[in-house]
């Protein structure tokens, strides 16, 4: 990590992306995205599948490493640093798909979420923490993780992110897969640790109608390119939100080309 020279845009951003870009291989998946993320809010990034935003949690956490562009932390520049020290400097990153180890416990899982502290009693504590937003786990904190449902798997990704003690967690579509009841239930547990915990949160969703009734902040993200910002209530009750949403129904719905050939955003 380098010593940041300036100041960031936003004042009390806790994490600037600026100018960022992120390959695989020849393909340009990041096109220069710039964004922040203010501390104690939640900030979710909308789009659809292949936008990019699952890309972009990656060169954050620092499972992938940009081509170029600043990812400012805590007066540091955290690109292209080991996803170890990301953790150790506090951000955790819950990935799309939850990966759980699913041969360990549901207590070994969360143990490994501690691997970086130095302090057993306050994991010890945390552990209690994780138990008393999901009672779930702690009925079932020796069954193998493998052997829980869908979202159970996800309480269990999230509690493990929360045992390193994260001022930022960056989310990877939490709702993917789940029923409405559970995606609800969870989104009310993300939005409880915000304003409990004081977790600062970056929520990559397609599911934009939950995540944007969380969120303080959106962006809206399009083939690798941030095309839409603004408060969530305001996103919420923008057209081109809505049209866009209905523009993905009618593609499903009709087999149509791309809602974006009907809606330009730039
Ligand atoms: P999803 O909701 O499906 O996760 P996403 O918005 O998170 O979508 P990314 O997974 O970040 O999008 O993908 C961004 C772009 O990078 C897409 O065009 C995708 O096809 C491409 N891409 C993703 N993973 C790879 C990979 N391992 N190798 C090559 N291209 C990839």
């Amino acid at each position: 990590m380098t010593p940041r020279r300036e100041s960031p845009g936003v004042a009390d951003a806790v994490l600037s992306v600026r100018n960022l870009e992120t390959y695989y291989g020849p393909i340009m998946a990041i096109r220069g995205v710039s964004l922040d993320v203010r501390e104690g809010q939640i900030v979710t990034v909308l789009g659809a599948n292949g936008a990019g935003k699952t890309t972009l949690l990656k060169t954050i956490s620092g499972v992938m490493e940009p081509e170029k562009g600043e990812i400012l932390y805590g007066g540091r520049d955290i690109a292209g640093a080991e996803p170890d020290e990301v953790v150790r400097a506090g951000i955790v990153h819950v990935p799309e798909g939850r990966e759980v180890f699913p041969l360990l416990t549901v207590a070994e899982n969360l143990a490994m979420g501690a691997y970086t502290r130095r302090d057993p009693a306050g994991a010890r504590d945390d552990e209690e923490m994780v138990f008393s937003y999901f009672p779930i786990l702690k009925e079932r904190r020796r069954q193998a993780a493998g052997t829980l449902s869908g979202g159970q798997q996800q309480m269990l990704a999230i509690g493990r992110g929360l045992m390193a003690r994260p001022k930022l967690m960056l989310l990877d579509e939490p709702s993917l897969g789940l029923s409405p009841l559970l995606v609800s239930e969870i989104f009310d547990i993300v939005g409880r640790l915000n304003r409990e915990q004081k977790v600062t949160m970056m929520l990559v969703e397609q599911n934009a109608v939950v995540a944007l009734d969380v969120a303080h902040y959106g962006y809206v993200m399009e083939l690798g390119r941030i095309v839409m910002a603004d408060e969530a209530r305001l996103l919420l009750e923008s057209k081109d939100v809505q049209e866009f949403y209905l523009g993905v129904k009618e593609e499903t719905q009709r087999g149509q080309k791309r809602w974006k050939q009907k809606k330009t955003w730039r």
